[in-house]
């Protein structure tokens, strides 16, 4: 369950050094080298999932709860105005490091960041065609 050229499965395993902030027998969070903001983390499975789709649904819910535990200890422990869960899928979402993980991002009054998309305009008619293609048999 490791991939010898993953530079996060090398990270999760301790094999390179991080900056962990938390570790248990499944995850390894380590502080992000390049961060959005003070405190921005990372989520990583100590087993090597490329993304959410391979993801096995054990660990898609133990990644959920420790977000969340880590979301409130580090707002606590940093101060931080909000936070924000980022999780990219694949280049096309932004996703540079093929192992899965989660951005944990405190966010700060005023930190100048802008973490989104730019709203685009979608007629009802449009919604329901999407809708229908979502959830067809
Ligand atoms: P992605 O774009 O795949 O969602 O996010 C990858 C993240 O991993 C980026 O925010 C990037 O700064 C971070 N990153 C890439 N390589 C390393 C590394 O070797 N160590 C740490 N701590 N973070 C890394
Ligand atoms: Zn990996």
């Amino acid at each position: 369950m490791k991939d010898d050229n993953c530079i996060f499965c090398k990270i999760a395993s301790g094999e390179i050094p991080s900056k962990t902030i938390y570790e248990d027998e499944e995850f390894r969070v380590i502080l992000d080298l390049a961060p959005a903001a003070k405190g921005h983390a990372l989520i990583l499975p100590k087993a090597h999932f490329t993304s959410l789709y391979e993801l096995p649904d054990d660990c898609a819910a133990h990644a959920m709860l420790l977000a969340k535990k880590m979301a409130k200890q580090m707002t606590d422990k940093l101060h931080c105005d909000g936070f924000n869960l980022v999780q990219n899928n694949g280049e096309t979402a932004g996703q540079t490091v093929l192992h899965f993980h989660i951005h944990l991002i405190p966010r700060y009054k005023d930190d100048g960041q802008k973490i989104g998309w730019e709203p685009r305009e979608m007629s009802q008619d449009e919604l329901a065609q999407i809708c229908g293609q979502i959830i067809a048999e």
